[in-house]
């Protein structure tokens, strides 16, 4: 418990500080890529230096686009959320979730039968599920099997005491596992620091689950690891299941949507 405690202080910190650092590039950034504009269309410029400027703009827009991951990963960014079942999430990103890892892996979607309705910004857990499929495609380079499914969870008391996480109540959960290399323990430790990648220079961010993390607790949400090495990994994110919902269609054929209070 102790453990978990100091890693969500840790993360809590290196989120602070990632977020204002994100910020100031970001105004940074901006003001780069606004002077290459103006400086292109000036009619001195010739076409050396337009090609020059060109590059400078493409560096600094993926410069923005991984401050734009540490601001998600800092919580510092706006989300919409509204109710969605996640079923219906999972379900929409299925087929390009397919199209990413490729045909050696093969995907297994499993929704539960209840209706799991969260107040949620559906981009963002698209964002966090193409995330994590990009890392299991990495992890199974000569194929595998990536698999979601999802269920419904009541947290108790003895949960949270027996696991070190959570508040008690019910979740929608949507467990993300690959049959892939798996991690060691030192990488597992680390996988959620924003910039801690073991992947070569130009595969990886390691920002990744990084944003994913932040963007799950955002949501109010928890996202755990289990990992083994050669053996695969599963993520596993609980989302508050919005009040009255979910639980009166279980058993009936197909989700229906409960009255969301
Ligand atoms: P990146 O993918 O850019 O390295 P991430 O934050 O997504 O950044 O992942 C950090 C590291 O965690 C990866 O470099 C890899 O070592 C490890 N990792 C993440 N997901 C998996 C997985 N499904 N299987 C094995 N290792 C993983």
């Amino acid at each position: 418990l102790e453990e978990q405690l100091r890693q969500a202080q840790k993360m809590e910190s290196v989120g602070t500080l990632a977020g204002g650092i994100a910020h100031d590039f970001n105004n940074l950034l901006t003001a780069i890529i606004g002077y290459c504009q103006i400086s292109q269309l000036s009619p001195s410029a010739d076409e050396a230096l337009r090609g020059n400027l060109e590059q400078i703009m493409a560096a600094s827009k993926r410069g923005a686009h991984l401050t734009q991951g540490l601001l998600l990963f800092s919580r510092k960014q706006s989300s919409e959320r509204k109710p969605v079942d996640l079923n219906e999430v999972v379900v929409q990103v299925e087929r390009f979730l397919q199209r990413m890892i490729g045909e050696d892996i093969e995907l297994r979607v499993e929704c539960c039968r209840d209706a799991l309705p969260v107040l949620a910004d559906a981009h963002q857990l698209e964002q966090v599920l193409l995330n994590l499929a990009t890392n299991a495609r990495d992890a199974m380079p000569t194929g595998g099997i990536f698999s979601l499914a999802t269920s419904l969870i009541e947290l108790d008391a003895d949960f949270v005491a027996e696991h070190g996480y959570g508040k008690p109540g019910v979740y929608a959960r949507l467990s993300v596992s690959d049959s892939g290399q798996g991690m060691s323990p030192e990488t597992s430790r680390r996988v959620f620091e924003p910039f801690f990648t073991t992947k070569e220079v130009g595969q990886g961010t390691g920002l990744g689950l990084a944003v994913a993390y932040g963007i799950v607790q955002q949501h109010e949400g928890y996202i755990q690891m289990y990992s083994e090495p050669d053996k695969g990994t599963t993520f596993r994110i609980y989302l508050p299941l919005l009040v009255g919902g979910g639980r009166q269609s279980r058993g009936a054929t197909g989700a229906r949507t409960p009255e969301l209070v």
